[in-house]
């Protein structure tokens, strides 16, 4: 059933069939003014108005909306707290010896938000109720910013042992960060490798078909080297992570781990964060993220603030330049 922007009523809707106008997305609900369930509607011009849930029942958006998470509110520290934690954090980067210092990052989505990028579960995700319109989104146009660059600034110092990014959007290879020192565990949109010969292929451009149901990862394209199909490297629901091993091993050594911008709702991931706890005597876990996590209680501090000041602080307390 598609549904009209004007007609409410059937008897309307059969009367303006040639004007029939399927929505976008679903945006909101409410108990309308008799008592009776509403959802908000957004119409492809943008536009937005409140149908009875009855009138939509059994289309894909109303299931889609049943099944997205409500939004969590934000959480963001005052200025002295951040500050005070900060400076904590760096006494404890500079304490942790070896060299590179064993510091192991675990990035999530809320890494490239600043730079525009909409997170999962965040504010906006897209798997919130108040989810970000993606309508004339372009990933290929995202350049890295500030947190990117001062991960790149704390590599070439000495402070990031291996990074364990959730994050398939290339900011961290389009910023310069090294790739050898990067497990990027769902993959990277913009990369296909030739399933023979493991030849690997950095696009300018998003390589996923856009027919792809998820299990035939095939892009349509062939490797330059030995002609077999090229395939993307992205990781889907129910398939086995990329670089698990490495990324394990590297959480297992480190001495401090620090997650940014990341709800820690998946396992492994969130598992690899809590890995210095195993050391004896322990190591330290930091959680930076504007939301709560499940973590949080078992963190030696939490951080509740954005990834770029938070970065921009830290990188500051330890005297590091950010280009
Ligand atoms: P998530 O959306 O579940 O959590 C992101 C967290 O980041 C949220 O709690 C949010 O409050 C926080 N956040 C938002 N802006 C922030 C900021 N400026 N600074 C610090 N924190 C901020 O994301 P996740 O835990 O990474 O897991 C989501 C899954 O979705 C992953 O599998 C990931 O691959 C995928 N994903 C990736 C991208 C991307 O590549 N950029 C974007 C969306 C989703």
């Amino acid at each position: 059933m598609r549904t009209t922007k004007r007609g409410r009523g059937e008897e309307e809707e059969a009367k303006e069939d040639e004007e029939w106008q399927s929505f976008r997305r679903i945006t909101g609900e409410r108990k309308g003014a008799r008592g009776k369930k509403e959802l908000e509607v957004e119409w492809e011009d943008g536009t937005r108005s409140w149908i009875e849930r009855k009138l939509l029942e059994g289309q894909d958006a109303v299931k889609e909306w049943d099944e997205q998470e409500a939004e969590e509110p934000e959480v963001i520290c005052d200025a002295q707290t951040l500050h005070t934690q900060v400076q904590q954090l760096a006494q404890w980067m500079k304490a942790v010896s070896s060299e590179p210092r064993r510091i192991v990052f675990h990035v999530g989505a809320g890494m490239s938000a600043e730079d525009g990028v909409p997170t999962f579960r965040g504010v906006g995700g897209l798997w919130t109720r108040g989810r970000a319109d993606l309508t004339n989104f372009d990933l290929a146009k995202v350049e890295p910013g500030y947190p990117y660059r001062a991960m790149v600034a704390l590599e070439r110092a000495g402070y990031v042992y291996w990074v364990v990014t959730q994050n398939y959007d290339n900011l961290f290879r389009k910023s310069g960060f090294p790739s050898e020192k990067l497990s990027e565990v769902h993959g990277n949109i913009f990369v296909e490798r030739c399933s023979r010969c493991g030849k690997h292929y950095e696009r300018p451009f998003p390589v996923e078909r856009e027919d792809a149901d998820g299990e035939d990862h095939s892009t349509g394209r062939n490797c330059d080297d030995c002609g077999h199909s090229l395939e993307d490297i992205l990781v889907h629901f129910g398939e086995q992570l990329r670089d698990q091993t490495i990324a394990n091993a590297k959480s297992k050594g480190a001495l401090l781990s620090i997650a940014i911008g990341s709800k820690l709702m998946v396992t492994p991931a969130s598992t690899w964060v809590m890995r210095p706890h195993q050391h004896r005597p322990k190591g330290k876990v930091v959680i930076v993220n504007t939301q709560k996590t499940p973590c949080d209680a078992k963190a030696d501090m939490v951080i509740h603030h954005k990834a770029g000041e938070f970065l921009r602080q830290l990188t500051a307390a330890l005297n590091v330049q950010v280009e």
